[in-house]
């Protein structure tokens, strides 16, 4: 399977459309500082979208109060959407997340979050957009 995001845009494209803490997130793989983002405690019903390309990554039914201060969902919306890639910087083993549409960074994924996955999906607040249903 090929990493390569369908969607490619230019850094310049990147900037004029991102925030510079979107920017910081998305390109350059930042972290928000933890309970600082706008979504980590929300509990609103509805789809959080990809900040760079608006693809639906993940619904607020699969979030969960993970106490780590950034959004935390047990799986993406669609298995397709995100891209998972072995991470060894900051001498840790992690792995990324990625938007699959456009290669936005979005978070980690670790494997100690709840059933029924097992898993942890700690996304940035930078990186999404809820879109909200009413
Ligand atoms: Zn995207």
């Amino acid at each position: 399977m090929s990493n390569k995001p369908k969607i490619s845009k230019t850094e310049a494209e990147w900037r004029a459309q991102l925030t510079p803490t979107q920017y910081q997130v998305v390109r350059e793989k930042g972290t928000e500082r933890p309970f600082t983002g706008q979504y980590w405690d929300c509990k609103d019903p509805g789809i959080y979208c990809c900040i760079g390309c608006g693809e639906r990554l993940f619904e607020s039914a699969a979030k969960f109060d993970s106490g780590c201060g950034w959004p935390s969902f047990t799986a993406p919306l669609d298995a397709q959407g995100v891209t998972e890639i072995s991470d060894n910087s900051h001498f840790m083993r992690r792995t990324e997340v990625v938007c699959s549409n456009c290669g936005a960074h979005l978070g980690h994924v670790f494997p100690d979050g709840p059933a029924p996955t097992g898993l942890r999906y700690c996304i940035n607040s930078a990186s999404i957009d809820l879109d909200q249903q009413s």
